[in-house]
């Protein structure tokens, strides 16, 4: 319903909408950004939103896709972590985003349990997590454990454990579980192009200032990027793909709000009486960015 609103008012103010076409290529001609779509039309616009999301590797297990939003959750633990005081909460995954989840959650939830396939986090885990989780009373890493399924009407109530090592199948009382199994950002046609981080999701504005050679080189403009713009000018991340983000629908949603409004701010400043025209030099640095202005998105 909130989608199917936002589509109206979307249209009210005069947007149009491509279906089924995925854009495949962006590049700069002059102050113009142009997207490719795969049946290689082209769409040339000042400004350029990129909110391609996030493709989650998923569980497959009915009855907790059943439950996802009552108990079951993909991504990270950020938004629900507060409303699990006193509970227990458990983690599948091994991965570095698994551990900073269980480590987020251990600061509120009585409890977090790790479920681990494989018998070791060394693998898929950076050290520095593996410690901070191995001192954290409050986490239990239960390696050789395979989630095989889920208990709840209308909330999640248990999952369903099975240790591979004994064969033996167990039912345990869950609040929540967090599903870290896997992301990709669906960025692979950006590779190259915006400035990416190790996963693959798009850096802004401050957080671009380690990684911005050498994509950052084609930055020319006096002022530093704005909240949301990568690393190329008058392009923003919003969502699931930016690097750092909440992953839920309404911070998704509120970034896309705050980036339209900095669009209208890199429209004004680019706009001339006689047109449109090219940025002038280059000059600010990234880091001179306020923490405080990019931080409006965190
Ligand atoms: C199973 C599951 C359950 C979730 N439950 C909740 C929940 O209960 N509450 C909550 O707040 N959040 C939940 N989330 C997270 C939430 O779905 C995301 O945070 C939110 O959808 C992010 O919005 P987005 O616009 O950034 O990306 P998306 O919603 O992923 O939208 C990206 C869009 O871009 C399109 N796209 C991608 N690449 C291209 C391309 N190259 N060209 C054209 N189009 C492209 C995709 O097809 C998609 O339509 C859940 C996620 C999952 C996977």
């Amino acid at each position: 319903d909130l989608a199917q609103r936002a589509h109206q008012q979307a249209l009210h103010f005069g947007a149009h909408f491509v279906h089924t076409l995925a854009a495949t290529e962006l590049r700069t001609e002059g102050s113009m950004r142009v997207v490719t779509l795969a049946n290689g039309s082209e769409i040339r616009s000042r400004a350029v939103v990129l909110a391609t999301g996030v493709d989650y590797r998923r569980l497959g297990i009915a009855e907790l896709e059943r439950l996802v939003g009552a108990g079951v959750f993909y991504g990270a633990a950020t938004a629900e972590a507060r409303a699990l005081a006193g509970e227990d909460a458990f983690v599948v995954g091994a991965g570095n985003s698994a551990g900073q989840a269980a480590l987020h959650l251990a600061r509120y939830a009585a409890k977090v349990v790790m479920l681990v396939r494989g018998d070791s986090l060394a693998e898929s885990m950076s050290d520095y997590l593996i410690h901070q989780i191995h001192v954290n009373s409050k986490i239990q890493v239960r390696l050789d454990t395979e989630l095989v399924g889920g208990v709840g009407t209308h909330r999640l109530e248990a999952l369903v454990l099975n240790d591979r090592l004994s064969s033996v199948t167990t039912t345990e009382p869950a609040s929540a579980l967090f599903v870290l199994i896997g992301a990709e950002p669906r960025t692979a046609w950006l590779q190259g192009v915006i400035c990416r981080d190790e996963n693959g999701f798009l850096l802004s504005c401050r957080d671009l200032a380690p990684a911005y050679e050498p994509l950052m080189s084609e930055w020319v403009l006096r002022r530093p990027p704005y909240p949301g713009e990568t690393s190329m000018p008058g392009v923003f991340a919003i969502g699931d793909v930016r690097h750092g983000s909440v992953k839920r629908v309404a911070s998704a949603a509120g970034e896309g709000s705050i980036a339209i409004r900095f669009v209208h701010q890199y429209l004004a400043e680019t706009e001339t009486k006689d047109g449109v025209e090219q940025h002038p030099v280059r000059g600010a640095t990234i880091e001179s960015q306020s923490p405080e202005l990019c931080s409006i998105f965190a």
